[in-house]
């Protein structure tokens, strides 16, 4: 029977100085899960996998590959790199499925864990292995942030958040779904109730905007409001997104998948210059989206979007607009996908706890908020990035946090 995986790991040359697990974020041991997975040792594979990022199994299905371990195989350089995600994918959903996770004592300091999106979910695992007593308040009625919320079925998978759910379960994780902390339960409120130190990993989640005439019609929608349930709009057979991250392409592709036929990006400026990666971008063109580029929105209208064109200005980076290129952009509903900044749902009720200009709360480096027991991190910290930095970092803040409850014994 052919098997991909198996004969990628024999391909792999196992690097003293791995390339590739040096260009991953989280610095994933990839000859060592490759070694053990040529033996036969697939379960043991994913247990060291698991210990050095619990959300392995997703990084190896939304991480940006072609940038990161795929990247930088030295194989690569005159052939055909590695697909070590394809391998770790397999490890880690078959130690998932077949391993029991142990729970911890439960005999440390309550904590709480606001937020349950890679940054939360990480914490609650090492923390509830450690031994403390976790409970994760969110939000929405399930777990997983993005991972369940923005990202596309097509691209990943409910059920595998689902089954991330399940082992949080299995050590020892209280989840509160469907509470919003803030309004009603403050901060504050937790430390009366006898938590000794909060996680506050709340993500970006209001849409930013264009600012123009038109953004409150009808058939106008923000793109991180329509990935939450895509099914329930009626977009109509003409769609265009503006702006070109992850967020915009992602929104295209679902529109295409949920019924319009003709979706198109429109952009202000070139294919070179967009912040989604070539993969994403190679993606959508397979998928028929189709791309204005060099226009930019100046209003929205019940049958379109009015653009202008603009061009790059000689050797530079600069653009121009050209004047007198306005026109409508024919199209039944506009989907605006332009980055996001945070709600200020805990900020807003408690005191001590500062924030920049952006809105994202200020943390040292190793996740300390300004606010005594309080720490922070992912994007509600950085502003929008990636899965694997939210994991990474707060495995830091994981260290940070039971650093801070041993001083209080
Ligand atoms: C559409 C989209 C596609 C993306 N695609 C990719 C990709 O392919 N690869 C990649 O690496 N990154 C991708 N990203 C970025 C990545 O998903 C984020 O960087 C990552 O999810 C950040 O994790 P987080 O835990 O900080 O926040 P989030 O995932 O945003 O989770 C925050 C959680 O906190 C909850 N919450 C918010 N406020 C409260 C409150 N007051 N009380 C209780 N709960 C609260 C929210 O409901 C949410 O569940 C994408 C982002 C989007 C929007």
């Amino acid at each position: 029977m052919y098997d991909f995986n198996a004969i990628e790991a024999n391909r792999c040359l196992v690097c003293k100085k791995a390339k590739c697990q040096l260009h991953c974020p989280i610095s994933t041991p990839i000859p060592e899960v490759i070694k053990l997975y040529q033996s036969g040792a697939v379960c043991e594979a994913g247990a060291m996998l698991f210990k050095n990022n619990p959300l392995s199994v997703i990084c190896s299905m939304v991480c940006v590959h072609e940038e990161q371990c795929k990247g930088h195989c030295v194989l690569g350089v005159k052939g055909e790199p590695i697909s070590f995600y394809k391998i770790e994918e397999e490890v880690s959903m078959k130690f998932l499925n077949e391993r029991t996770l142990l729970m911890g004592e439960r005999n440390l300091e309550r904590i709480a864990i606001i937020g349950g999106g890679p940054a939360g979910i990480t914490i609650a695992f090492i923390m509830a292995r450690m031994g403390y007593d976790v409970t994760l308040f969110e939000a929405h009625n399930k777990i997983g942030g993005v991972l369940r919320y923005g990202i596309p079925e097509y691209r990943l998978s409910n059920q595998v958040v689902d089954l991330i759910e399940e082992k949080l379960i299995e050590v020892g994780v209280k989840i509160r779904p469907n509470t919003l902390i803030g309004p009603v339960i403050t901060l504050d409120r937790l430390f009366e109730d006898g938590y000794k130190a909060a996680f506050i990993g709340t993500g970006v989640w209001n849409p930013k905007t264009l600012i123009i005439k038109g953004e409150t019609l009808g058939n106008v929608h923000y793109a991180i409001d329509y990935l939450k349930s895509p099914e329930v709009y009626r977009l109509g057979s003409h769609v265009a997104v503006i702006g070109a991250g992850n967020v915009a392409l992602d929104a295209a592709r679902s529109a295409i998948r949920n019924g319009a036929e003709k979706v198109t990006i429109v952009y202000r400026k070139g294919f070179e210059d967009m912040p989604a990666t070539q993969q994403e971008i190679r993606e959508a063109l397979e998928d028929g989206i189709g791309f204005e580029l060099y226009q930019y929105p100046v209003e929205i209208k019940e049958e379109g979007v009015v653009i202008k064109a603009v061009k790059r200005l000689k050797d530079s980076n600069q653009f121009e607009e050209i004047t007198g290129s306005e026109k409508l952009f024919k199209a039944d509903t506009t989907i605006i996908a332009i980055s996001q900044s945070p709600r200020n749902n805990i900020v807003a009720n408690t005191s001590e706890l500062s924030t920049n200009q952006l809105g994202l709360i200020v943390t040292d480096e190793s996740g300390r908020t300004t606010k005594e027991g309080t720490f922070a991190s992912g994007d509600v910290v950085t502003g929008a990035r990636t899965v694997v930095e939210a994991i990474a970092h707060a495995k830091v803040v994981a260290t940070t946090m039971d650093a801070y409850c041993r001083s209080l014994r």
